[in-house]
């Protein structure tokens, strides 16, 4: 996958966020402040307007300034989350062109470092952490159980999918929902959920460029 690969997946999770912004927000609404979807349409709706007019030389560049513009345009505490996550990623793909299927583990781990650096949640507080950490534990199995590429992307979805019904039975320990306390119980989480549309668009949009 070269840079351009990249770029248009950056592209194609802002399409499927801001078809999601209405749901990503009634999410949050219930346990929230209900404006989730709205804070990722706005902070990826800023990226896909940079990617579509400006080059970057290297990937590392592009996450860079991906990490700039959310952090800089989301006033929610998600732009500063998945910003520093793609701080992490800039950093590490510094002068870097391509990506390779056995990079996803290291892109989940970089991700993972970033957010909870920032938000300092583990698993079962009810944020985006339980969407990727099952995903990664389940691309580092794969890869090391040398799987197809299909299998490795097919499980991460699944494994996505599973923390978030997941969050429907837990306490929120971070962030706004944690005010709710035992009454954040019954409610999906929304961040959870947006990751779930990110990874699930990595994985769409990799399988559909076989
Ligand atoms: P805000 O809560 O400031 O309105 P958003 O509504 O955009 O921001 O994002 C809320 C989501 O952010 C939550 O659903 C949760 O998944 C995630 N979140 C909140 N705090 C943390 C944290 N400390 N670590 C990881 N994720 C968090
Ligand atoms: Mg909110």
């Amino acid at each position: 996958m070269d840079i351009d690969n990249v770029k248009n997946i950056l592209i194609k999770i802002n399409e499927q966020l801001q078809l999601n912004k209405e749901y990503l927000s009634e999410l949050d609404a219930a346990i929230g402040d209900g404006d989730h979807g709205h804070n990722m349409a706005k902070g990826f709706g800023k990226v896909a307007e940079d990617l579509k007019e400006n080059e970057y030389t290297d990937i590392g560049s592009m996450f860079k300034k991906v990490a700039m513009l959310l952090i800089s345009n989301v006033g929610g505490a998600s732009g500063p989350l998945y910003g520093t996550a793609f701080m992490e990623l800039g950093k590490e793909y510094t002068g870097l062109n391509e990506l390779k299927i056995e990079d996803l583990e290291k892109i989940l781990e970089l991700s993972i470092k970033g957010i909870k650096f920032r938000g300092k949640a583990e698993l079962e507080d009810k944020t985006i952490i339980d969407s990727l950490e099952p995903a990664y534990n389940s691309v580092k199995e794969s890869l090391k159980n040398n799987e197809p590429k299909e299998e490795v992307l097919n499980k991460m979805v699944d494994f996505s999918k599973e923390g978030v019904e997941h969050t429907k039975e837990i306490i929120a320990r971070k962030g706004r929902a944690s005010y709710l306390g035992e009454r954040s119980i019954g409610h999906q989480d929304p961040g959870v959920t947006s990751t779930y549309i990110i990874l699930k668009t990595i994985r769409d949009n990799i399988l559909g460029e076989k």
